[in-house]
């Protein structure tokens, strides 16, 4: 699965995509490349738990067969 998490709160949108097997995965991969967005242009989002920041991208991304 591809799953693509836009952000654009705020600002004008930007994409992060990360290929998984599984919303696990998928999750730990969008963190890891959302973190430097998230310290520069959201440092309360950044500021918050890792199960915080979890539920935003759960809660914004689309998945689509790869
Ligand atoms: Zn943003």
């Amino acid at each position: 699965m591809v799953y693509t998490f836009t952000c654009s709160q705020g600002h004008d949108p930007v994409t992060f995509t990360a290929e998984a097997e599984n919303d696990d995965e998928a999750v730990a991969k969008l963190m890891e490349e959302a973190r430097g967005h998230l310290a520069e242009v959201h440092p309360d989002l950044a500021s918050m738990s890792p199960d915080q920041t979890k539920q935003v991208i759960i809660s914004n991304w689309t998945k689509s067969e790869s």
